[in-house]
């Protein structure tokens, strides 16, 4: 009888009606915004801090929802990967950003990466090397000029079943990086099994480093690392010229922030570069 209570109670508390609908209501628009064109992919410039020039981009994916605006991903992404959705979007980005590195490199600015993160579902899948030579082929885009991003969470768990799809890729000459490095608890042997070529300083720790003494070890300690591994190393979220010039001093290799650009459409890249 008190079981019965509590079930009718929750079937009738209108606040939670409510929430669950509208909850509802946003994983249907999200598994129908890709056939309604309403996601789009910026472009955020990685930045060589020896050269100062533009090498790379990262795709991000917004949802551009008719009520609510342009969304981040942060605002979707996981609900996208609750409702297994997730490998659609990761496939459309991967897709659309190898064509328009491509388009970019038609149009003559060559050597360029464009990164594509990848869920930890997607990386899982077993005709993941099938679907990335595919789209490699239907673009047209060199293999080098591809970059796939994964936290130490999808590169570690299972490895043994991951390894055989990152030997492949990397032998393909596809390029890993390791993405919010330092927030995962990936073992650093672990890490040399695996072929990667970068690793990805999470932001939370760019953020303190000319204030918190520990994110300055940290920083300082993950570029000597990655450097004594031969693996290059980029910050993420750098905002302000004191991060900057912290990474300089310590020889990182790359820098992606709003310090340099926010994410931007493609046309507004193409503008950057050219
Ligand atoms: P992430 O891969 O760690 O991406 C970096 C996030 O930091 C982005 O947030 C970017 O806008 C933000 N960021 C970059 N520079 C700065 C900075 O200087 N300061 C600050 N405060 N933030 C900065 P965003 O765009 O909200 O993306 C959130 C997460 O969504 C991404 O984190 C990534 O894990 C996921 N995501 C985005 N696109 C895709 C996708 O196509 N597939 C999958 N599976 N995940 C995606
Ligand atoms: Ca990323
Ligand atoms: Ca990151
Ligand atoms: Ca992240």
């Amino acid at each position: 009888a008190k079981e019965q209570g509590r079930n009718n109670y929750q079937f009738y508390n209108p606040a939670l009606n409510t929430r669950t609908l509208e909850r509802v209501k946003m994983e249907n628009r999200l598994r129908q915004a890709l056939e309604r064109h309403e996601l789009v992919v910026l472009y955020q410039p990685q930045v060589a801090m020896d050269t100062g020039q533009v090498t790379g981009a990262e795709a991000l994916v917004y949802w551009l929802h008719p009520e609510l605006g342009l969304l981040s991903p942060g605002h979707f992404i996981p609900m996208a990967e609750e409702i297994g959705f997730i490998t659609d979007i990761d496939e459309w980005v991967l897709e659309t950003a190898c064509a328009q590195n491509k388009a970019w490199q038609d149009e003559g600015y060559r050597s360029f990466n464009v990164t594509v993160n990848m869920s930890s579902k997607q990386f899982r899948r077993p005709d993941l090397v099938d679907q990335v030579r595919r789209v490699l082929n239907a673009t047209g885009l060199p293999p080098r000029f591809l970059e796939l991003e994964i936290t130490e969470g999808t590169a570690m768990k299972d490895i043994e079943y991951t390894i055989p799809s990152l030997n492949t890729l990397t032998g393909m000459e596809v390029g890993f990086a390791i993405d919010d490095f330092g927030t995962g608890y990936s073992s650093l042997s672990c890490l040399k099994k695996l072929p990667i070529r970068k690793l990805k300083i999470d932001k939370s720790f760019i953020f303190g480093v000319n204030t918190d003494p520990n994110d300055k070890a940290i920083v300082a300690t993950i570029i000597a690392m990655a450097h004594n591994l031969k693996l290059e190393v980029i910050a993420e979220g750098v905002e302000d010229a004191d991060q900057l010039e912290f990474l300089h001093q310590n020889h990182c290799d790359q820098m992606q922030g709003f310090l340099y650009s926010r994410p931007i459409p493609a046309e507004d890249f193409r503008r950057l570069i050219m």
